[in-house]
């Protein structure tokens, strides 16, 4: 059979040119030149241009394909990211107590010899009232105060603090293109306008109107929510979540910061509507504001209002920007010699990040699993397929649970999320587990989640979910040790304030070093 030598990568969005720089670096840095990758993407078609806020698998990704960090900061106007504020989730606007809470990126703190501390959360031994990540780590406090996760001083891509990025989607696009042509990729600029099969179903070309015919071994289709090749010539036909997930709508603004010394929030802000909920990202320049939402809930002119009503005057002269989505995925992301990568193979709704994160597992797998032949294309697909379709289903569960936990019930969109037949099975049996044990790391298959037990912790006791311990307090009889843990972390996040410099000074440092 014949060895695949040539990849060519279908759209130069985020996924296309993230695919594109790991292949080449990963491919060609053992064996130069064995793959060549070609990209190909369209002078006409815009890219999404969303797709701001990462997860902090992103670290790992922009170091394989030898990004330098300060040249990504400066290139992606990227800031730090540690975790997620969420607003008004658990009870509607204007009711008694607060209601907002941290999802951190750090785990929760865990020195060795010392107790697990979850269990003695749930048994009352931290500080009364305080919030489980505040409680476990000191990352909620040090966000609250503005701090960046690092020093200036620290390598590439490490901080004593967990984090991921804020960027501008299209800038940090024409970052990876620069940086992949470094790295080898040829580059077209060119609209495929169809794709032709071979007599057994593989694609045999595709046709571009510019520059004719272009050929490879393997296809990745990273054209974006057309899927233009996966769903087009190959027919792999897409699974709708819209039954779980509701919200399949967005109207996007940037909104320029007031002075340019402004603070730059180091977390995303997601504050629930009454149809949905809006994001609000740090840029180096402007925030990032988007209010995703059901249209089957509201329609188009009522979500533009509550997203300029939530920024204020500020919001008078900006445009704003409308876009559509659908949460679900190609349970065949691959198909023959064609392999979607991004938003042509599926996505779950910006919820936590995850449409940038699915990218680097897709580009990461793609590389790890690269087929010797074409012998071998099939039994990848299988795999690869298999490993997406578990992901994407345990995010989706990870997603529902913020919906489903919440006790609003002020309008159809929250009364429609309680709905049990909306909840998939196997979130409702761990939701039902949970009410007599916290989550425990047997509860998951590391391989195949995105979201580790700490993430669904916080969100699960951030969202107010009873855990009820009392009938097996005795196996929990390290009551004074865990809380010493309590009290020293609050001391180190005091120590930690001293020592970690501003988020704006930082990013600003940074980008001046380049
Ligand atoms: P696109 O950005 O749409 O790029 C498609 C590319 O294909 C373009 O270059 C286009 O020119 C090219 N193309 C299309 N057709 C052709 C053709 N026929 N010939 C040649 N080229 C072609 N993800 C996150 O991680 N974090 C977030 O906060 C986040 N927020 C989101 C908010 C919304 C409302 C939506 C809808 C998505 C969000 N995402 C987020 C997902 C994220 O935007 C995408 O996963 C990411 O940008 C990758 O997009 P893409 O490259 O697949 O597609």
């Amino acid at each position: 059979m014949p060895r695949i030598k040539k990849v060519l990568v279908v759209g130069g969005g985020t996924a296309g040119w993230l695919a594109a720089c790991y292949l080449a670096k990963a491919m060609n840095s053992a064996a130069p030149d064995s793959v060549q990758v070609e990209l190909v993407e369209s002078p006409n078609i815009r890219l999404l241009g969303v797709g701001e806020a990462t997860f902090p698998s992103i670290r790992g990704t922009l170091a394989a394909i030898g990004l330098d960090e300060r040249r990504f900061l400066v290139g992606a106007t990227a800031t730090f990211k540690q975790g997620i504020q969420y607003v008004n989730w658990v009870r509607p606007p204007g009711t008694p107590g607060a209601d907002r809470f941290f999802h951190p990126f750090n785990t929760p703190s865990r020195r060795p010899g010392s107790p697990e501390l979850l269990p003695y959360w749930l048994l009352g031994a931290a500080p009364a009232g305080t919030p489980f990540a505040e409680a476990v780590t000191m990352q909620s406090r040090l966000v609250e105060h503005g701090r960046a996760p690092k020093h200036a001083s620290d390598a590439d891509y490490q901080a004593p603090m967990n984090h991921a990025y804020h960027f501008d989607a299209a800038a940090f696009a024409a970052t990876l293109a620069e940086h992949g042509q470094g790295l080898g990729v040829k580059r077209h600029l060119a609209t495929v306008e169809r794709t032709e099969l071979d007599e057994r179903g593989n694609i045999a070309r595709v046709v571009t109107a510019e520059l004719g015919a272009l050929t490879a071994d393997l296809y990745v289709d990273c054209t974006g929510l057309r899927g233009s090749l996966i769903g087009g010539a190959m027919r792999s036909a897409f699974r709708s979540r819209r039954d779980v997930l509701f919200v399949d709508r967005a109207v996007a603004l940037q909104v320029p910061y007031p002075a340019p010394d402004t603070p730059i929030l180091p977390y995303t802000r997601a504050t629930a509507q009454s149809a949905g909920w809006i994001w609000d990202i740090g840029l180096q320049q402007r925030r990032g504001i988007g209010h995703v939402y059901s249209s089957r809930h509201m329609d188009a002119t009522q979500a533009e209002e509550i997203a300029r009503r939530y920024v204020g005057a500020a919001a008078d002269k900006l445009e704003a920007q409308h876009l559509k989505f659908e949460t679900g995925y190609r349970p065949e992301h691959w198909r023959g010699n064609c392999v979607a990568v991004g938003l042509a193979g599926g996505f779950v709704e910006p919820l936590e990040s995850t449409g940038i994160a699915l990218v680097e597992l897709a580009v990461c797998m793609l590389t790890h699993l690269f087929p010797a032949d074409h012998d071998d294309m099939e039994r990848t697909a299988r795999r690869f397929n298999e490993m997406m379709v578990a992901r994407y289903e345990r995010i989706i569960d990870f997603i529902k649970m913020h919906y489903c936990l919440s006790q609003r019930r002020d309008s159809a969109f929250w009364i429609d999320n309680s709905n049990p037949a909306s909840i998939p099975q196997s979130l409702r049996d761990r939701l039902q587990l949970w009410r007599r044990r916290p989550p425990h790391r047997l509860d998951f298959v590391t391989d195949l989640e995105m979201f580790m037990p700490a993430s669904w912790q916080y969100v699960l006791y951030g969202m107010e979910f009873k855990t009820d311990l009392e009938h097996a307090r005795s196996a929990w009889p390290q009551m004074d040790e865990a809380r010493r843990e309590f009290a020293m972390i609050q001391q180190m996040a005091g120590r930690a304030l001293q020592d970690l410099p501003d988020h704006r000074a930082l990013v600003e440092q940074l980008c001046r070093q380049h």
